[in-house]
């Protein structure tokens, strides 16, 4: 072999580790289905299946103009959606970064900050010019996404049944998020009432459904991963209220839960360093696999192992204090390292360099550092697959149907989505042709206002 080549035995192994070949996929898909049902039939499933009180996908005629709240985990967003009824949107809206300290702070300064945020985001609309006092004079219509585990009561609230993603607000958990959002309006003296509470994946699919009918799933593969798809009422067996005439309602899975329980899935021994390090150890432990605020950070654990065995980075990997420090390396690295096709890998240098501050790797380096981010980044696709290909088998829509994906993981990590194809069809063979994996775009903020809207038509 060449000296710009990887250690062979060291490839091999990881591979070994990481690799979930097609017949576990199936054995994982159909893992989940059986989860899916014991999950709509009682509590007792590592897949909570929440009943969203969505019982309408749009047609796409409706009208009106909503604003929308958008709490994902990275990113905040207020937006002001306005339906043409034609099956497009305009929509205007302001982006925030949620802190550390606000994540981990109290409630009500988390809450007060959204409310914050709406007002100087009504406050900043140049053509209809908000006043402070039309704050609370003028009602103003608003759905939340927030894309958490609720214990959905009704349409617009729901109990917070735990914080995942790197929150841990004090005085949230076991409290109704409509009540902590519209207390935080009320002390602003605004006159906003939460409409609809919704899940970003809820959101995504009625979202994707405006423009394309046949969407029944929405999945999110962004800081976390969940997905929610269209159920036969009759199914839902432990939904014990009247749907007033209504035939399917949306579930939201939160499949990040998914074999919280251990029994299916290979784990690694980085996995369980990464789970130990989040404030919701032990549980999530599927998003943990698959999603972005984990991948980089499983990556680190592999590549700190293998500084200490010798395997990589003989230069300099000992001397980067980097290299040591909780998420400082990116999933973003991983997609930069992925898409680096050049002769002597030159980015990776420049992300194992300049930003990991490793001196002088070699080409091998280099070059088993791209592998390994390929084996992991592999994974996750698959394993995200089987979740879809689950879905889909227990909906009875092999035959067809689209699915919206809304993330910065799909969006923007090289061969994400065709590794899921490739996994789809290693499930379900010829059937994986029907099923149509889309981009949906910032749709979980404009889900939420079609669905505020939905809700308004209901009454
Ligand atoms: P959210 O899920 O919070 O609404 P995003 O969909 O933007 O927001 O996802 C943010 C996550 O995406 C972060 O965990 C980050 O690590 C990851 N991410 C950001 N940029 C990239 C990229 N270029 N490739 C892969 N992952 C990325």
């Amino acid at each position: 072999i060449s000296p710009d080549d990887p250690n062979p035995a060291t490839l091999v192994r990881l591979q070994h580790l990481f690799e979930v070949n097609g017949d576990k996929l199936s054995q994982i898909a159909k893992h989940m289905v059986a989860e899916m049902k014991k999950g709509l039939a009682t509590d007792d499933s590592t897949l909570k299946m929440i009943p969203t009180h969505v019982v309408r996908r749009p047609k796409g005629d409706e009208t009106g103009s909503y604003l929308a709240l958008d709490l994902g985990g990275t990113n905040f967003r207020v937006c002001e959606v306005t339906l043409d009824g034609r099956g497009g949107t305009r929509v205007r809206q302001s982006k925030h970064t949620v802190t550390d300290d606000l994540k981990n702070g109290t409630g009500a300064a988390l809450f007060d900050f959204f409310a914050e945020c709406v007002k100087q985001f009504l406050l900043s609309d140049d053509q209809k010019e908000v006043t402070d006092k039309d704050l609370h004079t003028n009602e103003f219509k608003l759905g939340f996404t927030f894309s958490f585990a609720v214990n959905q009561v009704s349409i617009n609230s729901g109990f917070l049944m735990g914080w995942n993603k790197g929150f841990s607000a004090s005085d949230c958990v076991g409290k109704d998020a409509v009540v902590l959002l519209q207390d935080a309006f009320r002390r602003k003296r605004m006159n906003v009432s939460v409409t609809a509470l919704v899940n970003d994946t809820t959101g995504t699919l009625v979202s994707h459904a405006y423009s394309a009918p046949d969407t029944y799933v929405g999945v999110i593969l962004g800081t976390g991963t969940n997905a929610a798809y269209v159920e036969k009422i009759e199914n839902i067996t432990k939904y014990k209220k009247d749907p007033a005439g209504a035939k399917d309602m949306i579930i939201n899975t939160e499949w990040g839960a998914f074999d919280d329980e251990m029994v299916v899935i290979p784990r690694t021994k980085y996995d369980h360093k990464v789970d130990r390090g989040t404030a919701n150890a032990k549980s999530w432990t599927f998003e943990k696999l698959i999603s972005g605020m984990y991948l980089g950070e499983i990556c680190r654990y592999v590549l700190v192992d293998l500084v200490k065995t010798g395997e990589i980075y003989i230069a300099g990997g000992t001397k980067s204090k980097t290299l040591s420090v909780p998420h400082a390396f990116e999933t973003a690295f991983m997609s930069r390292i992925e898409r680096d096709h050049s002769l002597d890998l030159s980015d990776v240098r420049t992300v194992l360099e300049d930003l990991m501050h490793i001196p002088g790797t070699t080409l091998a380096d280099r070059r088993l550092t791209k592998a390994i981010c390929e084996m992991i980044g592999k994974r996750a696709a698959r394993l995200s697959a089987a979740g879809i290909a689950a879905i889909v088998t227990k909906m009875n829509k092999l035959d067809g149907c689209t699915v919206g994906i809304d993330g910065s993981l799909f969006e923007l990590y090289p061969h994400f989505s065709n590794r899921m194809r490739d996994a789809m069809h290693e499930i379900l063979g010829f059937s994986a042709e029907n099923i149509v994996l889309e981009q949906a775009r910032d749709g979980s903020g404009q889900g939420a206002a079609l669905i505020a809207a939905l809700a308004g038509k209901l009454t």
